[in-house]
C-alpha cells in the first residue's frame, strides 16, 4: 500500500458545509490579495509566487488581484509596487510609515487589519516565511476570522469559498480546509511550494495609499539592532539553482564535508534529510521536505537518502533530480531522473574532483 499523499479534492467536494447561503454582509468582501514581505528593502520571492497563485484564483473569481505593500521607506515601497504589478498585481494597496521601517508584530498587525476593514477583500496570502507566520496569525485572530497555515495548493469554486490543501498526519495525508462563515479567507504558503509567474516588464496598474495613523508611543516593542546570524546559505536555500544534500547513507558527519565540497564546486546549496538535524549534522535551517525547506533548484543530487514522502515534498519541483544510492530499489528511484547506484562517500568526492576540473 502506498503511503503517497491522495490528490486534492477540487473545490468544494466533499465539503461538510454549515453554510445554508452566502451571508448577505460576504457580498461586501471582494477580490484577492497578496500581503507582500519586505526583506531589508526588497520584496520577497514568496511575495511574486503568491501574486502568480493570487492571478489564477483572481481570474477564476472574474476579481481583481491586488499586492499590499508596507514600509517605512517612501521610495522602496514604491518599487516595491511596480514589481508587484509586473508580477500580476491590478492594485496595490501601500502604506508608508517611518514606523513600518522595520517588522513589528504590533504596528504591522495593526496596519493590514485596518486595510482589510476599510476595502475588504475576500482572500488574505501571505508567505510563510517567520515574518508571514507571525503576521499572519496575529491578523487571523484580530479580524476573528480563519487562517490555513502552509497550504501546497489553493482553489476556488463558483461561491469564491478557498479551498486550502496542505498536509496533515505527518505528510501521510492532505486536507482541504475551507472558511466557510468568516471573512476574509486567509492562507500562508512556503516559498517555493508555487512556482515563480513570468514577469511582464511595463506592466502597471492602481495604487490606493492609506495612512497608517499610529504614534511611535502606541508601541511597545523597539527594534535595538540586527544581529546576522552568519550563515547567508540558509535563507539562499529554497532560491538555489543548484542543492546537494545528504541523508543517513553518508554514515557519519564527517561525510557531510564531502556534500558540502560538491556544493562548493558547483557554486549550490547543501542540505540535508530529517534525520541529519536529529543528529547534530547539519542545523535545522539545512533540513529539506515537508517540515523544512521545499526547494526548486535547477540541479538536485540527494546522496545517501532514501526520498521518503516527507523529503520528496521538498525536493519534487526540481528541474533534475540526481539520487546517489547503493539500493536501485529505494523510493527516491520513483521520482529521480538520474540515478547513480553506489556509495556516496565514494561517488561525492569523485564528482567533486570531475567537476572541478571540468569548471576550472
Ligand atoms: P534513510 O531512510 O535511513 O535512508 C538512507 C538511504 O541511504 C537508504 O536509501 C540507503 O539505501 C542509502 N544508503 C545507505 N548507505 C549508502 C551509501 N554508502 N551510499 C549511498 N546510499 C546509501 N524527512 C526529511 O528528509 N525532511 C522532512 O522535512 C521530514 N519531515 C518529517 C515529518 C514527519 C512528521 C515525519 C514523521 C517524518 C519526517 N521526515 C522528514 C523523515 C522521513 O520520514 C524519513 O525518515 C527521512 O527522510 C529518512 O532520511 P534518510 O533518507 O536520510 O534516511
Amino acid at each position: 500500500m502506498s503511503n503517497a499523499p491522495k490528490p486534492a479534492p477540487a473545490a468544494g467536494a466533499g465539503r461538510a458545509s454549515t453554510r445554508k447561503e452566502l451571508p448577505e454582509h460576504f457580498k461586501a468582501y471582494r477580490h484577492v490579495w497578496v500581503a507582500m514581505e519586505m526583506e531589508h528593502g526588497k520584496v520577497h520571492p514568496v511575495s511574486f509566487e503568491l501574486l502568480g497563485e493570487g492571478r489564477k484564483l483572481a481570474d477564476k473569481r472574474g476579481v481583481e488581484l491586488a499586492g499590499v505593500v508596507m514600509g517605512g521607506d517612501g521610495e522602496e515601497v514604491a518599487a516595491a509596487a511596480i514589481e508587484a504589478f509586473e508580477h500580476g498585481a491590478d492594485v496595490v494597496y501601500t502604506i508608508v510609515d517611518p514606523i513600518l521601517t522595520h517588522y513589528r508584530n504590533d504596528p504591522y498587525t495593526r496596519a493590514l487589519t485596518d486595510l482589510v476593514n476599510t476595502y475588504k477583500p475576500e482572500i488574505l496570502l501571505l508567505g510563510a516565511t517567520n515574518l508571514g507566520r507571525d503576521l499572519a496569525g496575529s491578523v487571523a485572530t484580530t479580524l476573528l476570522t480563519g487562517l490555513t497555515a502552509d497550504c501546497t495548493e489553493l482553489a476556488i469554486d463558483d461561491e469564491g469559498s478557498l479551498a486550502a490543501t496542505r498536509p496533515t498526519f505527518g505528510g501521510s495525508l492532505l486536507c482541504t480546509i475551507f472558511t466557510l462563515n468568516y471573512r476574509p479567507q486567509m492562507a500562508t504558503v512556503r516559498p517555493r511550494v508555487m512556482a515563480m509567474p513570468e514577469r511582464e516588464p511595463g506592466r502597471r496598474g492602481r495604487i490606493v495609499s492609506h495612512d497608517l495613523g499610529l504614534a511611535e508611543a502606541e508601541i511597545v516593542t523597539k527594534v535595538l539592532d540586527f544581529i546576522a546570524d552568519g550563515d547567508s546559505g540558509r535563507a539562499a536555500l529554497p532560491y538555489a539553482d543548484i542543492v546537494v544534500a545528504g541523508g543517513l547513507g553518508l554514515r557519519s558527519a564527517e561525510n557531510m564535508q564531502l556534500v558540502k565540497a560538491l556544493a562548493a564546486v558547483l557554486g549550490g546549496e547543501y542540505g540535508g534529510s530529517r534525520p541529519l538535524v536529529q543528529k547534530g549534522w547539519i542545523t535545522a535551517d539545512r533540513q529539506i521536505g515537508q517540515t523544512g525547506k521545499t526547494i526548486r533548484p535547477r540541479l538536485y543530487i540527494a546522496a545517501g537518502i532514501s526520498g521518503a514522502i516527507q523529503h520528496r515534498v521538498g525536493v519534487e519541483g526540481a528541474d533534475t533530480i540526481v539520487a546517489i544510492n547503493t539500493d536501485p530499489n529505494a523510493p527516491i528511484m520513483e521520482f529521480a531522473h538520474l540515478a547513480i547506484v553506489g556509495d556516496a562517500v565514494k561517488i561525492l568526492p569523485a564528482l567533486t574532483d570531475a567537476f572541478a576540473r571540468h569548471l576550472s
